[in-house]
Parts: structure tokens; C-alpha cells; sequence
């Protein structure tokens, strides 16, 4: 294969009876030599029966193919692109830090600087360690949790993905879910048993778990609103509830805000609803598409890391400068007055349209939002839980998610998973999706 032809569109064959000939024929080169054909495997569009494309490049709301298709996007590289993708000002800041070196191994200083931003932004977080992924932090802060607390168990809640670390795959949504392997092989049965994982929303098997093992349990951990299961959100004073519960036994109570952080407020979940977790967790935003996490707390429950504590933890690539000022410079533009408006009133109009097409259509339905991220599921149940969330109308979403895309329009290939809202969506993205919604359900 001609790479460098690929990656500068040059291959392009486009034609209207296959969707997307060049994609289909580097994939079959990429399975050939990486596992499925993807780094990841919800990529691999295994949930909708098919194929992935191939990105050549992204811009604004727009992502385009190596066919030259283009697409408005919303998945928004599974949260990061807040601002839409490639924003310059984003851009030149990495473009310049780049010059002055791409990694030192050794501090500096925009570490501190992101590590003020984040601390000032959340108040919970009076200190901060910044890691590669949203994986590493939340694995952890479950370390460290154990490490302060001395003690093994942890609490996670149904359908709540936590990434892939061995204590948290287990009923874990996203990518795990859409492969119907909620358990990775390959997860010691002897680390998975310090996992407890209750339904979300289910303040009775809470108080049950704490009842019969409480001073065992060294953490609970969960998405405040669940994502990575479609989008579930928390029954009135559910998370208080955790709050009070995981007080009372000496029990961390961690918030993975991966996802939720800094896109729904300057202060995540916990900022919209008032609650203070002990720990909590970041990625997506924070980098600004470069590969970054952090977790945060408690400064007495932090000062147990290595080298001030006994929980080691480290990352040759951690604080590294170009994820920094990527993530600095995305965190200013967010700070500006009125971004977090602006992408409530982007997903409110998109919720609007979406509403009044599907009831103009009688089809049940039940749309979740909050600011930028929604969830249309086609089911008439309340979503509550990850049960709830299962009776949706799995080969209805298929059929949707192929006649969107042949309209230019990608959602993620999976009915587990939310959609994400930038800034750089436009009112027009918005109704020239809703319209395009109209002609897919007429033809599925
Ligand atoms: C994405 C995500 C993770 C994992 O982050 P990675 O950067 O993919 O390792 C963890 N928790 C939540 C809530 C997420 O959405």
C-alpha cells in the first residue's frame, strides 16, 4: 500500500455504489496487521455490522474521509474536541511549544500551570496528578484509595466504564458492553471478586453493601452521569445519598469525570450538583486531543502517592508539554464568558428538532441530554440503569446509524454510547441534521 498516497487523499476512488471503496480496502491491509483492524475496539463498528472509514483529516464539525466524504461529526473524538477539532488556537500553541522541545522528562513549568487551572476550576481537587489517559487516572486513584484506606473492595455501578484497567472491567459499558464481553478474559477471578458492581440509581443494594462489608470497602467510584452506557443521569439526591453513605464508613467516594469534566461546566458534575467527592478524575478535555489524564483530591488523601507516600504511581510521558498547552490553551477558550451557554443552547436545539420529529412520527423514544452530551434511545422506558438502557431497539439504531451516515452525518456506531456537541456545531449543522433525521426514518 501506498501510505503516504492514502494519508494525503491521493487514493481517492470515489464512488456512489460503495460507500467508501479506499477505507474498505486499507481495512482490510489494517487487519491484517493490528487485532480487529483498530486501536480500539468500538472503532471497529462492530455493533452496526460493518466497516469503519478512515479519517484523513477533521476540521470544525466536519470530518472527512480518505474517499473524501465528509461528515458532520458527533462523536467529536469520543469528547476532547469541545471546541471542534483542529481549533487553531490550540494548534499554534502546540506548533510553538513544539520547538522548544517534545518531551523533558524532567518539571515543567506548564504542569504547574495546568495544575492550577484544574485545582481553581474544581475546588474539590486541591491537588492534581496528571497521567496519559483517563485510564491510568482512574486506576489510579482506585490504588490510592486502597493505599490510604488499607483496604481492598471496591464499589462500581452497573454499565459505568472506568477504562481498562483489571479492577474496573467488570460490568463496565462502552467498548466492553457493544462486544457483549463485560468481562475481559484475561481479569484474574481473584481481582475482579474485590469489585462489587451494583445497578445504578439503587440506594437500597447500596446501603445493603455497605451493611455487610462497609469497613472492607476501600472506594466507590462512579461516572456522576453515567455516559458510556447511553447517557443515564442520577435520581433526585442519589449522589448526595453516596456522598452521606461513603462518609459514614471512611469510604473514598471517587467522581469519573473523564468525560463529564470540564464539558458540562468549569467544575464538571460535581460543580452542577453541589457534591464534593474525595477523588476525582479527568481525560478528553483536559487534553485537548493530545493523550492526557489527571486525578485529584483531597490533599491529605494525594500526599500518599510516591514520592511524598507509599502508593507508587508514575509516567515517563506525564505532564509531557505539548498535552499541556493543548490542554491549557483548549481550557482558556472554554473559560471565555458564555462557552458553556453556548453548547447548552447548541444541544437544546438539537433536542428540540429531535423531540418533535420523533413525535410528529409516534415512534418512542426518550431523548437524555445535559449541555453537549444527548442520548436518543429508541425505547418508551425511563432510563435509570443499564436494564433500562437495554431495551432500547438495537436493529432500529442500526438501520439509523447507515442511513445517517449516507446523509453525512456520523454518530457514534453504538447504541451505548452519547454524543458530543462542540462549539463549532452551527445552527445550520443542527437543522440540516434534524432534517436529514426526517428522510432516515422515512426510508428505515
Ligand atoms: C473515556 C473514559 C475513561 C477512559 O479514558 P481513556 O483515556 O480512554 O483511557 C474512563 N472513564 C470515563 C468515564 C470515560 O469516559
Amino acid at each position: 500500500m501506498n501510505f503516504s498516497a492514502l494519508r494525503n487523499g491521493e487514493m481517492r476512488q470515489y464512488s456512489r455504489a460503495m460507500r467508501y471503496p479506499t477505507s474498505s480496502k486499507l481495512f482490510q491491509t489494517a487487519k491484517q496487521l493490528i487485532p480487529g483492524g483498530v486501536n480500539s475496539p468500538v472503532r471497529a463498528f462492530r455493533n452496526v455490522g460493518g466497516e469503519p472509514f478512515f479519517v484523513r483529516r477533521a476540521k470544525g464539525s466536519r470530518i472527512e474521509d480518505i474517499d473524501g466524504n465528509s461528515y458532520i461529526d458527533y462523536i467529536g473524538t469520543w469528547g476532547p474536541a469541545i471546541l471542534g477539532h483542529a481549533p487553531m488556537s490550540v494548534i499554534n500553541a502546540v506548533h510553538e511549544a513544539a520547538k522548544n522541545g517534545l518531551s523533558f522528562g524532567i518539571p515543567n513549568v506548564l504542569e504547574v500551570e495546568m495544575a492550577q487551572m484544574i485545582t481553581s476550576w474544581v475546588p474539590s481537587v486541591e491537588k492534581v496528578r496528571m497521567t496519559n489517559s483517563g485510564t491510568e487516572a482512574t486506576m489510579s486513584a482506585i490504588r490510592l484509595a486502597r493505599g490510604y484506606t488499607k483496604r481492598d473492595k471496591i464499589i462500581k455501578f452497573d454499565g459505568c466504564y472506568h477504562g481498562h484497567s483489571d479492577s474496573l472491567l467488570v460490568a463496565a459499558g462502552s467498548g466492553a458492553l457493544t462486544h457483549g464481553e463485560p468481562d475481559s478474559a484475561g481479569v484474574p477471578a481473584v481481582f475482579a471478586a474485590q469489585t462489587i458492581v451494583l445497578p445504578f440509581n439503587d440506594r437500597e443494594a447500596v446501603s445493603q453493601a455497605f451493611a455487610t462489608c462497609g469497613d472492607e470497602i476501600a472506594a466507590l467510584i462512579l461516572e456522576p452521569y453515567p455516559a458510556n452506557a447511553g447517557l443515564i443521569l442520577p435520581q433526585p439526591g442519589f449522589l448526595a445519598f453516596l456522598r452521606e453513605i461513603t462518609a459514614q464508613y471512611g469510604t473514598v467516594l471517587i467522581f469519573d469525570e473523564v468525560m463529564t469534566g470540564f464539558r458540562l461546566g468549569k467544575a464538571g458534575v460535581q460543580g452542577l450538583e453541589g457534591i464534593t467527592p474525595d477523588l476525582s478524575c479527568f481525560g478528553k478535555v483536559i487534553g485537548g486531543g493530545l493523550p492526557v489524564g489527571a486525578f485529584g483530591g483531597k490533599a491529605e488523601i494525594m500526599d500518599y502517592l510516591a514520592p511524598l507516600g507509599p502508593v507508587y504511581q508514575a509516567g515517563t510521558l506525564s505532564g509531557n508539554p505539548l498535552a499541556m498547552v493543548a490542554g491549557i490553551t483548549q481550557l482558556h477558550e472554554l473559560e471565555k464568558s458564555g462557552a458553556y451557554e453556548t453548547l447548552d443552547a447548541i444541544g437544546a436545539r438539537l433536542q428540540s428538532g429531535v423531540e418533535a420529529l420523533f413525535l410528529k412520527k409516534g415512534i418512542p423514544f426518550r431523548f437524555n441530554r445535559v449541555g453537549s452530551l444527548f442520548c436518543l434511545f429508541f425505547t418508551d422506558q425511563e432510563i435509570i440503569n443499564l436494564e433500562s438502557v437495554k431495551t432500547q431497539d438495537m436493529e432500529m439504531f442500526r438501520k439509523l446509524f447507515w442511513a445517517l451516515l449516507d446523509k453525512g452525518i456520523y454518530i457514534a456506531p453504538s447504541p451505548y454510547e452519547t454524543g458530543f456537541l462542540s462549539l463549532a456545531h452551527s445552527n445550520d449543522d443542527i437543522d440540516f441534521t434534524v432534517d436529514a433525521m426526517e428522510s432516515a426514518l422515512g426510508e428505515i
